[in-house]
């Protein structure tokens, strides 16, 4: 039996029990970044998932994770962020909240700014949508304008579970692969917010693939092809055309029990990454100035003391 509570629960998000960086007072806060300054960001979306799930599972996948790594780490969790960017291909799909990709990453490099300016200098952004090529964007958006010693990683739990969300054909738990709101996103749902799915009105539908297998890869990056799902226009067809259900794949077959270890090696690596960080680079603490940074050292020296504001170099 792992540390980790699968099915999860909720009921974090107002709450006073300093999981939640809203949740807190500027006390709280100054309290927190004296031992832990590392805050998790979700980033989720709304979207679409059919009759089965919730629009905002992309969301509560992010957020049902980063509650249990704080409990475990002392980290801090960011609210989330609920709408995302989309491929083209999920244009129109009714009741999908689309934001504009150049938005979202300038977006979150002003919520990047925000937090390194309230102390919050190290940074995991936790995704849980197929929005991949927006925020690497972002957070070399934020590197570029604001120039100061920092850490913002970029982790999905589709790069964290690994080979959990393969099919039985390669050592996996799912008779198919992952694609959206099916099997495999479904049992993770059921793993993680289960009170909000209704699997009884789970349906399945077929993918609408327009190339020869072995080229495109799957949702998770564990399929067959080299070239990234999102690397490609003219490979699938429309959502709102082809699978205007919301669900690409069988969400009938999902089971909480196929996602528990995926579920489990992706806290066990969020906990592990915090805690990494903190022992290279304790509360208060960040990479060498000299090594990330050619602007004037006064300049970055009173802004790391908070004796200025980050945004005295760039707004
Ligand atoms: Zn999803």
């Amino acid at each position: 039996m792992s540390k980790w509570q699968i099915p999860a629960t909720g009921g974090n998000m107002e709450v006073n029990n300093g999981i939640y960086y809203q949740n807190m007072t500027n006390q709280d806060v100054a309290e927190r970044l004296k031992k832990n300054d590392v805050i998790l960001i979700p980033v989720g979306s709304t979207e679409n998932h059919g009759p089965s799930a919730p629009y905002g599972e992309d969301t509560y996948l992010d957020t049902r994770l980063c509650e249990q790594v704080a409990k475990a780490t002392c980290c801090t969790v960011a609210q989330p962020i609920w709408y995302g960017s989309h491929p083209y291909h999920h244009l129109g799909q009714k009741g999908t909240i689309i934001i504009p990709e150049e938005t979202l990453a300038d977006y979150l490099v002003y919520v990047f700014a925000g937090f390194w300016n309230a102390g919050f200098r190290k940074m995991i952004v936790v995704n849980g949508h197929g929005q991949d090529y927006v925020i690497p964007l972002a957070i070399h958006k934020f590197g570029k304008k604001f120039q100061v010693p920092a850490i913002i990683l970029y982790t999905h739990f589709w790069n964290c579970a690994k080979g959990e969300l393969d099919t039985k054909d390669k050592g996996g738990p799912y008779d198919t692969p992952f694609v959206h709101a099916d099997e495999v996103e479904q049992s993770w749902s059921l793993a993680l917010f289960p009170e909000l799915c209704k699997q009884e009105y789970a349906v399945k539908v077929p993918s609408a693939p327009m190339l020869p297998k072995g080229h495109i890869n799957n949702s998770a990056e564990r399929g067959d092809g080299p070239i990234k799902w999102y690397n490609a226009l003219g490979s699938c067809g429309m959502e709102c055309i082809c699978q205007p259900q919301g669900i690409i794949g069988d969400a009938s077959l999902a089971d909480a029990e196929k996602a528990r270890k995926g579920v489990e090696m992706t806290l066990d690596y969020l906990e592990k990454l915090v805690n990494d960080i903190l022992e290279r680079y304790p509360a208060g603490q960040l990479p060498p100035t000299e090594l990330m940074t050619q602007r004037d050292p006064e300049a970055i020296r009173a802004v790391i003391a908070g004796e200025r504001h980050i945004y005295t170099l760039a707004y």
